[in-house]
């Protein structure tokens, strides 16, 4: 890396992945400046304590009734907005080099759509901003010639499998997947299952969210139309393997039959922090993995008659348009519903799977075309 600073910011700083981020940044102080951090509502005083060890100039909650506590709290250096308007803004004018957003949920697709216009590198851990809003961003990101830099740890391991290749030359993608707390359960032991039992996550530690997903495999429904736009695939390309282990974390299947992985302990330091210095590779000390103490890697297909996420996904893509952001949508709803124990697990499913069928979906979209989209398919699950 050259001597410069990068000038980056970090939206959901408070949260897992930004956490994460701040791991990765504090082993690496000559690298990287951030100038601007964002969070939620949920923690101000963990924002400003970030926003004091780092010397961040620009910290933003999206709660407006949280300013007064934001501002009373930075420290001198660092001026306090609230809103998503005022995040947006920054984003536009602060002449970044990179943003990682780390917002849960589609609260990201705007910021990420301000940075993009601002011509500012993506490093995106925020899934649901390509699984809503897919075509519109990547068709904006093309415009501007900016780069969208996977965090997701399957589709970062997709990008550099792939580094140098061309992808007339890829057979198809294969995504791993842990399998979740419920991984070779039946439907009738799964039907009865708690909040406390899906926020058992066998390898990964992540927020609640991002949690509850995994267990219904969801979270791989989103990561394989995340795929399908970040790499240009179409469904039928887009496979995936249960591991695990989480030691590979994903595979890319080439035309020849030869396969490429990629490899590490189960840390998201690692992707966090090649989407922040590749093409370099900086040894900071992360956990090595040794495979012989790791002992054998496994393998199993998805048990599509338990967990039906993954076909969700295959309709979205081969639908393409809204779609997918129906099937996010009414998955928020679905799991919130299952968090307040209105619904059980496997209600998730028919919530999304009867939304999905309701909606009329809109080919190429514009955003305000999936917002629409995604307000109707919120308020259909609501109701269901
Ligand atoms: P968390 O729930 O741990 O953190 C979410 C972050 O988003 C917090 O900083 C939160 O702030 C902020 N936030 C919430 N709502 C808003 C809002 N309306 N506006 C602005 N900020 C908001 O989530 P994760 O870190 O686990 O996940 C973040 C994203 O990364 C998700 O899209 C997830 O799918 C993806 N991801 C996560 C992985 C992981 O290991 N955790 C792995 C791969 C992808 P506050 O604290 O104030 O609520
Ligand atoms: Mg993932």
């Amino acid at each position: 890396m050259n001597g410069t600073k990068k000038r980056i910011a970090l939206l959901g700083a408070t949260g897992s992945i930004g956490t994460s981020t701040l791991r990765v940044l504090r082993a690496m102080p000559e690298a990287f400046e951030l100038v601007l951090i964002s969070a939620g509502g949920g923690n101000i005083p963990k924002l400003a304590a970030i926003a004091a060890e780092f010397k961040v100039p620009h910290a933003v909650t999206a709660a407006e009734t949280c300013l007064p506590q934001l501002r009373s709290q930075v420290p001198a250096g660092t001026t306090a907005y609230a809103g998503e308007g005022a995040l947006c803004d920054l984003l536009s004018t602060l002449d970044l080099d990179l943003v990682v957003s780390a917002i849960v949920g589609n609260a990201a697709i705007l910021p990420v759509v301000a940075a993009i216009g601002a011509g500012c590198d993506i490093a995106l851990a925020s899934k649901e901003v390509l699984v809503a809003a897919g075509y519109p961003v990547m068709k904006l990101a093309a415009e501007k010639k900016v780069r969208i830099l996977p965090v997701d740890s399957e589709h970062s391991a997709l990008f550099q499998c792939l580094e140098g290749h061309s992808p007339d030359n890829v057979k198809k993608l294969i995504l791993t997947a842990s399998g979740g707390p419920f991984r070779g359960k039946s439907s009738a032991e799964i039907a009865g299952v708690a909040w406390a039992d899906a926020m058992k996550h066998p390898t990964w530690s992540m927020g609640p969210k991002v949690t509850l997903d995994s267990a219904t495999l969801m979270n791989k429904a989103l990561e394989m139309v995340e795929a399908h736009h970040l790499f240009q695939m179409s469904e039928d390309r887009i496979d995936v393997q249960v591991h695990p282990q989480s030691i590979i974390h994903s595979i890319v299947e080439w035309r020849d039959g030869n396969q490429t992985a990629l490899l590490s302990v189960p840390d998201m330091c690692f992707p966090i922090q090649y989407a922040l210095t590749l093409p370099d590779r900086i040894d900071t000390g992360l956990k090595r993995l040794d495979l012989a103490q790791a002992g054998c890697l496994t393998f199993e297909r998805v048990d599509e008659r338990v967990f039906p996420s993954l076909a969700f996904a295959r309709t979205a893509m081969r639908e393409q348009g809204t779609l997918a952001a129906v099937m996010n949508a009414a998955n928020d709803v679905a799991g919130e519903r299952f968090r307040q124990g209105d619904i059980a697990l496997p209600g998730i499913w028919t919530i999304i799977e009867k939304t999905m069928s309701a909606h009329q979906n809109g080919k190429d979209p514009t955003l305000d075309e999936i917002f629409a989209a995604d307000n109707w398919a919120r308020a259909y699950a609501a109701a269901l």
